[in-house]
C-alpha cells in the first residue's frame, strides 16, 4: 500500500499513476484506529473499485469536546496493516491544516432535523465539522464512490445531503454496521472501555434487539422503546442520552414499524459516548 501524507503528494501520485483509473476510484474516509468495521468498508470498496483511497484524519472541527479529541486513539502502525489487508491502495494521512488550507474551521450547516436533532443536538457543531471535512476530502480525492458505515446512521443522511448538493457525481455507498461476537457495535472508542465497561455497553445492542423483538411480537414501537428506556435508565454506570424510533432519511421521530424506521440510541459508559442503531 502507498502512504501519501499530503494533498500535494496525493495529487502528484494521481497525475503520474491514474491513467484512466479515476473512472473507478473508491474512497473510505476514517479517523483511524481501524477495526473490522472500517475493514468491511475497505473490503467492499476494493471489490467495487480499481483504486481505493483510505484517509485517516482525526478531524478537530467535528469534536465538540476537547478532551475527546485529545484522547481519541491513534494507532497508525496497525492502521497500515488493517487497511492493506482489506485491499486499500492508498493510505492518505493529511494534517488538518493541509486539508483545511489553514486553521481548521467549519461553516454552519442547517439541513433540518438531520443536522439539528439527536447527534446534532447532543453534539453541537458536530455535523458542521463532518460536512466541512468530507467536502474538503471529496475535493482532494475526487472519488466516484465513497463508502460510509451505517454505524453512524445520521452521518450517512448528512453526507448524502451534502454530496447531493455539492458533489452530485459521487455515489454514496452506505455499508452494514459490524458488531463483535457479543453484539457490541465496533467503534474506535471501545478500546477505551474496561472489561466491565464492555459488558455494561453490551446492554445497548441487547436492548435495541429487544425493542425489535417486542415490535415483531405486536407491541407498539413507542411502548417497546419505553420499556428499553426504563431498563437502561436503571443500569448503574450507563448514562442514557436518547433512544428513539426515527425515519433514517429525515431523522424525524417515527413510530412506524416498517420501511425507513430505525431505533437509534446514544449512551455513555465510563465517560465514553457510544451510539448504535437497528432497523425495525
Ligand atoms: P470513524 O473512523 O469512526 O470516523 O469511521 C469511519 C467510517 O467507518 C464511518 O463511515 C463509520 O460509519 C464507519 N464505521 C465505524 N464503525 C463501524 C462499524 N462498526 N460498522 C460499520 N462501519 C463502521
Amino acid at each position: 500500500m502507498i502512504i501519501l501524507k499530503s494533498t500535494i503528494e496525493l495529487n502528484n501520485w494521481f497525475i503520474e499513476n491514474l491513467n484512466g483509473l479515476e473512472e473507478n476510484l473508491g474512497f473510505v474516509p476514517t479517523m483511524g484506529a481501524l477495526h473490522m468495521g472500517h475493514a468491511s468498508l475497505i473490503e467492499r470498496a476494493a471489490r467495487e473499485c480499481e483504486i481505493v483511497v483510505v484517509s485517516i484524519l482525526v478531524n478537530p472541527t467535528q469534536f465538540n469536546e476537547k478532551a475527546d479529541l485529545q484522547s481519541y486513539p491513534r494507532t497508525l502502525e496497525n492502521d497500515v496493516i488493517v487497511a492493506e489487508k482489506a485491499g486499500g491502495t492508498i493510505l492518505f494521512t493529511p494534517t488538518p491544516e493541509d486539508i483545511y488550507g489553514g486553521t481548521p474551521s467549519a461553516e454552519k450547516v442547517d439541513y433540518g432535523p438531520i443536522t439539528s436533532a439527536f447527534e446534532g443536538l447532543s453534539r453541537q457543531g458536530h455535523f458542521d465539522g463532518v460536512v466541512s471535512v468530507v467536502d474538503k476530502l471529496f475535493m482532494a480525492v475526487r472519488p466516484n464512490r465513497a463508502y460510509f458505515g451505517t454505524k453512524d446512521l445520521q452521518q450517512v443522511a448528512v453526507v448524502e445531503r451534502m454530496s447531493n448538493e455539492r458533489h452530485p457525481k459521487i455515489q454514496i455507498v452506505s455499508c452494514k454496521l459490524i458488531r463483535d461476537e457479543n453484539g457490541l457495535a465496533l467503534s474506535s472508542r471501545n478500546t477505551r472501555l474496561s472489561d466491565t465497561g464492555i459488558i455494561l455497553a453490551q446492554n445497548i445492542s441487547q436492548e435495541l434487539q429487544s425493542v425489535v423483538d417486542r415490535v415483531k411480537d405486536g407491541l407498539d414501537v413507542n411502548d417497546s422503546v419505553e420499556i428499553a428506556k426504563k431498563k437502561l435508565k436503571n443500569l448503574k454506570g450507563l448514562e442514557l442520552e436518547y433512544i428513539s424510533g426515527v425515519n433514517y432519511k429525515t431523522f424525524s421521530i417515527s413510530t412506524e414499524n416498517h420501511g425507513r424506521s430505525h431505533i437509534i440510541i446514544a449512551a455513555s459508559v465510563e465517560g465514553i459516548r457510544l451510539i448504535d442503531n437497528i432497523e425495525l
